[in-house]
């Protein structure tokens, strides 16, 4: 479940994390009178789930109520990859000298906690990650410990800060670490913490995500409020269909049956995706034993009504349902889909009755469907149809 940086904001100062104010706003005018309130310079920052706001024009330092009435104008109803901004929070401006990143996240492969820090924060932390893995310090963290004093002073100090930002970063960080453990984050990235002019270190903008499996232990959960055709609200319409789904930031939709099919898949397209403008999978879909028509449909709707999806890689082996009623399954569900299916779709159907699954599909002569002999070339066709699309 992922929070809007207004929600995550709010639950990084419940514990104490030193931020800068901000107060959400659903109109200009409302954007206007939170400047009024604030005074001086003000942020106006678009409240959607994705990052890089900033490159998308979604961010802006403003000077005056005019200005940020007009910036917030200007953001609202902003399209960024696929997101559309319903709400900007506005900021109280913030003179920054200097901008670090730090995030907390679940190691599953080691079974434990990972801290990611770094002295140059507020760049896109993919690329720090790929061209200077040096600036970037990796340190475990034991989930029994957690990050206490010691382990802060390691984290600041394998990040290369030193003298009193070092002093001033250390209790910062034990903060963050508490918001994540009470809170059973799955999540905490700020990016960036800062430096002001006057040597305060500020959380200036924050991603969380919270466990939704953890939510019973919780009263104070935020309100997911999903409502820009994203990532919750695909979730929650899955959920509602008993479909096991995950949304993920790719542009080709992916359905299978079986969970390491579809892992398997997500593997092969984001592979294939590289040599096709670095497209990747856009969810996890496993439509399990049963690929039903309608199982079948309701999958594909969910899967289109994600805007990032430019094409869709379905990946079947046919076992107790075989490949014939998947096939089925598939021509049912676009016939009911109609103009709704707009992308094309790649189908791989394997095992059980295989040649007469393929048979239907290339006898129902699908403008958008192709279907391919392996899960390779399907993934390959899928990710160069996304690029194209
Ligand atoms: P993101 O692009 O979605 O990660 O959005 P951020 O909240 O990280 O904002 C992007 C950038 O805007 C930051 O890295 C800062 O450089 C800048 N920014 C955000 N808030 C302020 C502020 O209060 N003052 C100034 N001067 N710059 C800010
Ligand atoms: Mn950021």
């Amino acid at each position: 479940m992922n929070l809007y940086e207004y929600q995550a904001r709010e639950l990084l100062e419940s514990f104490g994390v030193p931020t800068a104010q901000g107060r959400v706003a659903t109109t200009p005018a409302e954007a206007r009178e939170a400047a009024e309130a604030f005074g001086g310079t003000v942020v106006v920052k678009a409240q959607v789930h994705t990052g890089g706001r900033g490159k998308a024009g979604g961010v802006k330092v403003v000077h005056s109520p005019e200005e940020a009435e007009n910036a917030a104008a200007k953001i609202l109803g902003m399209d960024i990859k696929g997101h559309t901004v319903h709400k900007v929070m506005v900021a109280q401006g913030v003179d920054i000298a200097e901008e670090y990143y730090f995030s907390l996240l679940l190691d599953r492969t080691n079974r434990s906690y990972l801290a990611l820090c770094s002295t140059e924060g507020g760049v896109d932390i993919e690329t720090l990650a790929e061209e200077h893995p040096d600036k970037l310090a990796r340190v475990s963290v034991d989930p029994l410990v957690g990050v206490d004093e010691a382990k802060a002073r390691e984290i600041a100090d394998s990040a290369g800060f030193t003298g009193d930002v070092a002093y001033r970063v250390v209790p910062v960080l034990q903060k963050l670490w508490r918001a994540y453990h009470d809170s059973d984050a799955t999540l905490v990235e700020v990016n960036p913490l800062v430096r002001t002019a006057g040597g305060e270190i500020l959380a200036l903008d924050a991603k969380v995500t919270l466990d939704a499996n953890a939510e019973f232990r919780h009263n104070d959960y935020p309100d997911p409020d999903q409502s820009d055709g994203d990532a919750g609200e695909l979730e929650a319409i899955a959920r509602e269909h008993d479909l096991n789904y995950v949304k993920l930031d790719g542009s080709v939709g992916v359905i299978g049956n079986g969970a390491g099919l579809v892992m398997a898949s997500l593997d092969v397209v984001a592979a294939a995706g590289k040599l096709y403008g670095n497209q990747k999978p856009a969810n996890f879909l496993d439509i399990g034993g049963g690929a039903s028509q309608e199982v079948m449909e309701t999958s594909l709707k969910l899967v289109l009504s994600d805007r990032q999806v430019r094409s869709v890689f379905i990946n079947v082996f046919g076992g107790i349902t075989a490949c014939d009623v998947v096939a089925k399954g598939i021509v049912g569900a676009l016939a009911v889909l109609g103009r709704d299916a707009n992308v094309p779709i790649v189908v791989r159907l394997d095992g059980n009755n295989v040649d007469e699954g393929r048979r239907i599909l290339s006898d129902f002569q699908h403008p958008l469907v192709t279907v391919m002999g392996s899960m390779d070339a399907a993934a390959h066709r899928a990710a160069a149809l996304a690029q194209a699309h």
